[in-house]
């Protein structure tokens, strides 16, 4: 426990770990993702471990299936994004995160304004609405239950709001037809829990 990074984007792009490929579905690249992106919305970073995951957290498109029906299966294309988020970006053409790092692009203040530091950040901004009102006040009321757990050395109740999600998927017994990056598995989150190597919190 220490700082409050709940809102800290990555500094840079997004590296996948994991290339499965195949699939006929899309929704069948869900565990992937998920793992991938950290089990959170790789736009506005709100977690699983704050929602009830089935109904907040989508796959989004970020070349929308109407003007690429080709690339509706391409898990290179896929995000992991809450509902908010994908119900706001629809068809809109938004920053790809493995092309920029959002941390490079966008700041959150501990009020829970977030700031444009670049042009791309005021697309990504203005696009998701990530400066509404509403977007706003929730990042600020997270902020504000994190800072009270920490400030009360709540150790639990940090690890509830921090942790990674109690359960993690088992990405070996996945069987998508091909995988062109197999050694991410050894590095998911299951795996490394396995092997004791998964901090208890991010
Ligand atoms: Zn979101």
């Amino acid at each position: 426990m220490g700082r409050i990074t709940a809102f800290d984007y990555p500094p840079g792009p997004h590296v996948r770990r994991h290339g499965p490929f195949g699939y006929t579905d899309y929704k069948s690249y869900r565990d992937w993702l998920r793992d991938d992106f950290c089990f959170r919305c790789v736009f506005c970073l709100r977690r699983e471990r704050w929602v009830r995951r089935r109904a907040t957290f989508h796959i989004d498109h970020l070349v929308p299936r109407s003007e690429a029906p080709e690339r509706a299966c391409d898990y290179t294309n896929l995000v992991y994004v809450c509902a908010s988020c994908n119900s706001v970006k629809s068809d809109l053409a938004v920053p790809d995160p493995c092309q920029v790092g959002f941390g490079q692009c966008v700041r959150v203040h501990d009020d829970g304004r977030i700031e444009p530091l670049s042009e791309t950040g005021e697309l990504l901004v203005d696009l998701l609405r990530l400066d509404d009102k509403d977007c706003t006040r929730y990042r600020k009321m997270i902020l504000d239950t994190l800072r009270l757990i920490v400030r009360n050395k709540e150790r639990d109740a940090h690890l509830q709001w921090m942790g990674y999600p109690e359960e993690l998927p088992d990405l070996s017994r996945k069987t998508p037809p091909g995988n062109s990056r197999p050694d991410g598995i050894k590095r998911s989150c299951f795996a490394r829990k396995l092997q004791g190597k998964l901090p208890e919190s991010y």
